[in-house]
C-alpha cells in the first residue's frame, strides 16, 4: 500500500533537519536491494509524545515549556537517544535527531532502536531550582513512554550529569524502587559508567584518526577547528592536542578565536572553567564566527548544533575532512558540494556514536550490577568504533557512495532486517 502521504507533522515541505533526514532516507533506499520496500517505514517515527511542562518559577510565578519524546524505531531494541533543552528545540528537530539515533545505533551495532527528547527551554535563564523542577516535572510526563527495557534517555546540549542524576531520581520516585536504568550520563555514584563523560570526543578523535591515515594525513601536527567546545567539542579538542594536532581555531556561543601555531587547550580549558569567554584565553585572536568555515586547516569538527554546513559556506570550506561530531550538521545541498570539491565527509550517525556506545556499556553494566574499569570502557570503546569505520569504509568503496551513504546501507539494512523478521502485528 502507498503511504506517501504523510502526516502533516512529518511533511518535508519545511527546509528542516527532519527534512534533511527524509533527504538521507531517500538517497540510501536505492541501495536496500529487497529491503527497499520496507523504507517508507523509516519516515514514520513510531511514538511522538508533546508534553506540557508547567512550574512554580522562583517569583511565585507559573511557567510553561513544551516538551517531546520521540521514539523513531523500536525494532532493533529499546529507544535510546540524549534530551536536549534549547530555546530553539521544535518537534521537527527532536524527530529528525531520534531518526538519526535509530541510524547510529544500527550503524555501531547496539542493540536499541532510536529516541530523542527534547524542552523548548533556555536552561541558561533558570536559577537551579527552577532547572531541576523543570527537569523533574519533563521526567515524570515522559514517564509514561521511558523505561530501563522501553526507551532509556541521555545527555545532549545542555544537559549533563546532574540532570540525568535527577531524572534518575524522578522516575525510580515514581516507580518505586532505584532504576539506575533508565538513564545513562549518570554521574559515577549512581551507576555512571568510567569514561562516558568523555566518549563522544574520544570516538570522533578514533574515527578521525582512521580516516587520516586512510588518505595519508599524519594527525600530529595536522591543523584543525572545532565549533562548540561541550561535551563533544571539548573532549575532541583534548584528545586532538594531546596527538600533536594544532587546534587552530574553536568557536562557541560567545565567538571565534583563532591562532595559527595552535591554540593551548590546556590553557583555554582552564579560562573557560573560571568562567571566562574564549576571547579571553591568553594567546588567540578574536575572528569573525564565518571565518570559521573558511579557515585554512585540515580537519573540521563541527560539535555544536545541526544545519551549520549549508551550500552557503560549503564551497568556501578549505579543510580535508569534516569530522560530524555534532548531529546533522551538514545539510545534503553542502554534502553533495563537499562532494565534488574531494572533501571527506565523516558522517555524525559513525563519527560521534562513542557516546551512545559507552551509554551501552552504562546500560549493560547496571543491569549486571558489575562496573567496569576505565581502561576496559576505553578498550572496547576504540574496537566497535574502528570496526564500524572499517566496514563502512569498505561498503562506500565497494558501491561508490560517499561514507554517509555507506553508514545508511549497513545500518538501515540491520534495522529494516530485524522489522522484516518481526513482521507486520497484527
Ligand atoms: P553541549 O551543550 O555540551 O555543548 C554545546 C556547545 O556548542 C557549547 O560549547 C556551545 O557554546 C556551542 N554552541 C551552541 N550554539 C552555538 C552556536 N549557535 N554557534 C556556535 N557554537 C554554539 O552539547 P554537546 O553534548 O557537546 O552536543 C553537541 C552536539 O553533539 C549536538 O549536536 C549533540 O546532539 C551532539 N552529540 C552529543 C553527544 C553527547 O554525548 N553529549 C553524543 C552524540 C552527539
Amino acid at each position: 500500500m502507498s503511504t506517501h502521504r504523510l502526516p502533516s507533522y512529518l511533511s518535508a515541505s519545511a527546509d528542516n533537519a527532519w527534512s534533511d533526514f527524509l533527504e538521507q532516507v531517500d538517497r540510501v533506499t536505492p541501495y536496500l536491494g529487497e529491503l527497499a520496500h520496507l523504507a517508507e517505514s523509516l519516515k514514520w517515527p513510531k511514538r511522538i509524545l508533546i508534553v506540557d511542562v508547567p512550574i512554580r518559577m522562583d517569583d511565585g510565578t507559573l511557567a510553561h515549556f513544551e516538551g517531546y519524546r520521540v521514539q523513531h524505531n523500536t525494532s532493533r531494541g529499546p529507544g535510546k537517544g540524549g534530551v536536549r533543552f534549547h530555546q530553539d528545540v521544535t518537534l521537527s528537530e527532536v524527530m529528525a535527531l531520534s531518526g538519526w539515533m535509530t541510524v547510529k545505533n544500527a550503524a555501531v551495532g547496539v542493540p536499541y532502536g532510536g529516541a530523542k527528547g527534547g524542552v523548548r527551554v533556555d536552561p541558561t535563564k533558570l536559577s537551579l531550582g527552577e532547572l531541576e523542577r523543570m527537569t523533574r516535572r519533563y521526567t515524570s510526563e515522559i514517564g509514561l513512554v521511558i523505561g530501563p527495557d522501553k526507551d532509556i534517555p541521555a545527555p545532549d546540549v545542555n544537559t549533563n550529569e546532574r540532570i540525568m542524576a535527577w531524572m534518575m531520581d524522578t522516575y525510580s520516585m515514581n516507580s518505586g524502587r532505584t532504576a539506575t536504568g533508565v538513564v545513562t550520563g549518570k554521574p559515577i555514584s549512581l551507576g555512571g559508567s568510567q569514561g562516558r563523560h568523555g566518549a563522544t570526543g574520544r570516538g570522533v578523535f578514533v574515527v578521525s584518526e582512521a580516516a587520516a591515515k586512510k588518505i595519508k594525513l599524519k594527525l600530529k601536527g595536522a591543523r584543525v577547528c572545532i565549533q562548540g567546545l561541550g561535551n563533544v567539542g571539548h573532549s575532541a579538542a583534548r584528545y586532538f592536542h594531546e596527538a600533536g594536532a594544532k587546534i587552530v581555531a574553536v568557536q562557541d556561543i560567545s565567538g571565534t578565536v583563532f591562532n595559527a601555531k595552535g591554540i593551548d587547550i590546556p590553557r583555554l580549558n582552564s579560562t573557560l572553567r573560571i568562567g571566562q569567554t574564549l576571547r579571553d584565553c591568553p594567546g588567540v585572536e578574536a575572528v569573525p564566527n564565518e571565518a570559521l568555515w573558511e579557515m585554512a586547516c585540515d580537519i573540521l569538527v563541527p560539535a555544536a548544533l545541526e544545519r551549520q554546513i549549508t551550500e552557503h559556506n560549503a564551497p568556501k570550506i578549505k579543510a580535508r575532512m569534516v569530522v560530524e561530531g555534532a548531529n546533522g550538521p551538514t545539510t545534503p545541498a553542502a554534502d553533495d558540494i563537499l562532494a565534488q570539491k574531494g572533501v571527506l565527509v565523516i558522517p555524525d550517525v559513525l563519527a560521534n556514536a562513542g557516546g551512545v556506545t559507552v551509554s551501552y556499556f552504562e546500560w549493560v553494566q547496571d543491569f549486571s550490577s558489575f562496573f567496569w574499569t576505565e581502561e576496559e570502557i576505553n578498550r572496547r570503546l576504540d574496537i566497535i568504533m574502528k570496526d564500524a569505520f572499517e566496514a563502512i569504509w569498505k561498503t562506500s568503496e565497494s558501491r561508490h557512495v560517499p561514507l554517509r551513504t555507506a553508514a545508511f546501507i549497513l545500518a538501515c539494512t540491520r534495522i529494516l532486517q530485524a522489522r522484516h523478521m518481526r513482521g507486520l502485528y497484527p
